[in-house]
């Protein structure tokens, strides 16, 4: 009888649109800790909210703080095996889109096309301005938050902020439609290195299945789409998702 990891391998070679959706776990072996694991941040810290984010002078700062905290390890990370896999996959002409949650840009710097990309969950690297929505770097609205503690503002005068999808604020409408769209098209759904526990989010593979399409899942420990796969791979996946895409 065929392994779990042969029939996966079978599946991939068989299909030609696969939609992949990510999410922290991809990014464990690139140094950046994922939320709910083990010692995760959320077992450490309760997230700012983006009401109070707009509202409060005291929640902007906990949230720039937060940020000027978590940002050089975000600086110092380089994509890993499991993002050039994906990579690999593109290349092979395999790929209708990638979905992710991560908001570390380490699929755009492993060489995914930004055509095939979707960043559900924003950008890290950059903030935005409420009032004009300007984007400057990360780094240049953390220098001037280090600098007296303030929350940073625009050259306009209005609040930046980072250019991330908080706790409590809505996702990017194109970005949904683009990744909904995709989970229709796709003829494989692959989720790796993701709880499947936040939502919107996690109803994109969930589409695809829903739409009949194969549902691969790639994680290490359980996701709250288990019962919904066709097959789960349990383990590293910069390990496993290397091992998976046929060579050309
Ligand atoms: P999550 O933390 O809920 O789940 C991550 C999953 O990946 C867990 O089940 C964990 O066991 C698994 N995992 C960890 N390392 C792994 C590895 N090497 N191989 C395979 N699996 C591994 O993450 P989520 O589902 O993406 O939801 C978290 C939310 O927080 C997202 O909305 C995302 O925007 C944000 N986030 C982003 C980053 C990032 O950009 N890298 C990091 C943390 C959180
Ligand atoms: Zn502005």
């Amino acid at each position: 009888m065929n392994s779990d990891k042969d029939k996966a391998q079978e599946l991939i070679r068989r299909a030609s649109k696969i939609l992949v959706f990510t999410g922290a776990g991809i990014s464990t072996g690139s140094g950046i800790p994922d939320f709910r694991g083990p010692g995760g941040l959320w077992t450490r810290r309760e997230p700012v909210l983006y009401g109070d984010f707009i509202k409060s002078t005291r929640a902007k700062q906990d949230y720039w703080r937060y940020k000027a905290e978590t940002f050089p390890a975000f600086m110092a990370a380089a994509p890993n095996a499991a993002h050039r896999a994906l990579v690999e996959l593109e290349r092979g002409g395999r790929l209708l889109a990638l979905v992710t949650q991560n908001i570390d840009s380490l699929h755009r710097s492993a060489g995914t096309h930004t055509d095939k990309l979707v960043e559900l969950h924003g950008s890290g690297l950059y903030a935005e301005c409420l009032d004009c929505y300007a984007w400057v770097s990360m780094e240049e609205a953390l220098e001037k938050f280090r600098a007296d503690g303030a929350p940073p503002q625009c050259a306009c005068g209005g609040w930046l902020k980072p250019a991330v999808v908080m706790f409590g604020e809505p996702l990017e409408r194109e970005s949904l439609i683009k990744a909904f769209k995709a989970a229709e098209a796709c003829d494989l759904v692959i989720s790796v290195g993701s709880s499947l526990s936040v939502e919107p989010a996690a109803s994109v593979p969930m589409a695809a299945k829903a739409g009949g399409k194969p549902y691969l899942i790639v994680n290490r420990g359980p996701t709250a789409h288990d019962k919904a796969a066709d097959i789960k791979l349990d383990g590293d996946a910069c390990e496993l998702l290397p091992a998976l895409v046929p060579e050309k």
